[in-house]
Parts: C-alpha cells; sequence; structure tokens
C-alpha cells in the first residue's frame, strides 16, 4: 500500500506529514506556527508523539520556523544536511539569491525582513551527508537524497512510490511562479539540474514542492531536456 500524504500549510509554506508504518514530518514552516500544526494533527488523528523524524529539506526561514516548537512537541528525531543545519542550530537568516529577472525583483522584499525574523535555535540530531539515507528504520519506504542548488545543503525525501517531496527545489506558487518548474532563488543553478537529474533517475514521478501543488515529474524532466 502506498504511504499517505498530509499537506499542512503553514503559512506560505505546506509541511507534508507522510504515514506509512511510520510517522515522518517534512519541513516546519513559519516562525510561530506550531499551534496551526498542532490543530492540524488533531484533525487528522494523528498524535503528535508518533511523529518520529522531522526531515528538514534546506535551512531557509520559512522552513525551519517552527522546527524548534514542532519538536518540543512531537520529540521527534531532526535531521538536516550541513551547512543547512548550522543556520537551524544558531539561527543564523542568509541572503537568499534571485536567479531569474524575476527572482532578482521578489529577492529584495524577501530578503527585507531577513534581519528580524529568526527561528528559535534547536539542535540538529541528524546532520545528513552527501549519500543517501534510507528511512525504513522510521516505517517509510524511501529515502533522503542529497539535493544541493537552491542552498548548498538541500535534500529531498523520495517515496519507493514516486513521490518525491524536494522543498525549494522546484516552486509552484504565486508570486514566486506562475507555473510549475525550477526555483526562481537559488545559489547555484547548475546544482539544481545535477539535482534534478539525480532526483529523476532515482525515480522521481510526482513532485511535491514546498510552495504549491504536486505536479508530474514530467515538466522538470521537459524543463531540463530544454536548458
Ligand atoms: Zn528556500
Ligand atoms: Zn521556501
Amino acid at each position: 500500500m502506498a504511504a499517505a500524504v498530509y499537506p499542512i500549510r503553514l503559512g506560505f509554506d505546506c509541511c507534508y506529514i507522510i504515514r506509512e508504518r511510520g510517522l515522518i514530518l517534512i519541513d516546519a514552516g513559519l516562525p510561530g506556527k506550531a499551534g496551526i500544526f498542532r490543530q492540524a494533527v488533531d484533525r487528522l488523528g494523528i498524535r503528535p508523539g508518533d511523529i518520529t523524524l522531522m526531515v528538514i529539506t534546506h535551512g531557509h526561514f520559512d522552513h525551519i520556523g517552527s522546527a524548534k516548537a514542532i519538536k518540543d512537541l512531537t520529540g521527534a528525531t531532526l535531521a538536516m544536511h550541513q551547512p543547512d543545519a548550522g543556520w537551524l542550530e544558531h539561527s543564523i537568516n542568509p541572503r537568499i539569491p534571485g536567479v531569474t529577472p524575476w527572482g532578482r525583483i521578489l529577492a529584495k522584499p524577501l530578503n527585507w525582513p531577513l534581519p528580524i525574523t529568526h527561528a528559535e535555535p534547536t539542535k540538529v540530531e541528524i546532520v545528513l551527508g552527501d549519500e543517501d539515507r534510507p528511512l525504513d528504520e522510521y516505517g517509510i519506504r524511501g529515502r533522503i537524497l542529497f539535493t544541493p542548488g537552491h542552498t548548498m545543503g538541500s535534500v529531498s525525501v523520495l517515496l519507493e512510490t514516486g513521490e518525491a517531496f524536494v522543498g525549494d527545489l522546484a516552486m509552484n506558487k504565486i508570486p514566486l511562479r506562475l507555473t510549475p518548474g525550477f526555483p526562481v532563488l537559488a545559489e547555484d543553478m547548475d546544482l539544481v539540474r545535477a539535482s534534478w537529474k539525480k532526483v529523476l533517475d532515482a525515480g522521481a514521478r510526482v513532485i511535491y514542492p514546498a510552495h504549491g501543488k504536486p505536479f508530474a515529474s514530467e515538466t522538470i524532466r521537459a524543463a531540463l531536456g530544454a536548458a
């Protein structure tokens, strides 16, 4: 049986709970969203303490914002790749660079609040390396892939059934993008494309971005082909 996927809106972000034999959470939303998270899991009939792992796709404030509060609520182990893990552990808010004409325009207002928007720091128990990390021990048939490019420490979660949770390796939400595709904000677009090749070669079929609705992987395959 395929895993159940529950999207939870935490501000501008969509986090995902994945339920199979076990329960994991991907990403932790903007600061101050733990109450909304609690209501959402209550509605789903999920006990917070049954979520055993939080995988944070990368260290931007809209993904780590409520990590500490959600960790306190669930007791979940937190996994992130370096160097992004250090941003959460030390409450660092790096600039987010635009990589398209629109991304460069958007980066200005997006970067304004950074000096005053801080995620509460917390320890990252599992600092991921560049190799794949299986999720079997958390009751999920799938793995974490190292997919740098949007940030240098970005990761994705790929289920055996082809659902890929890619954080900001793709975007599909106004004002970021009108249609699904590559991020308009990134540190290294060559790495974004290399990471996408890795995700597609590993069998991704349905892409779940952190911003916007899921879409078919063919969209990215076509974009890569055109690049
Ligand atoms: Zn981001
Ligand atoms: Zn984001």
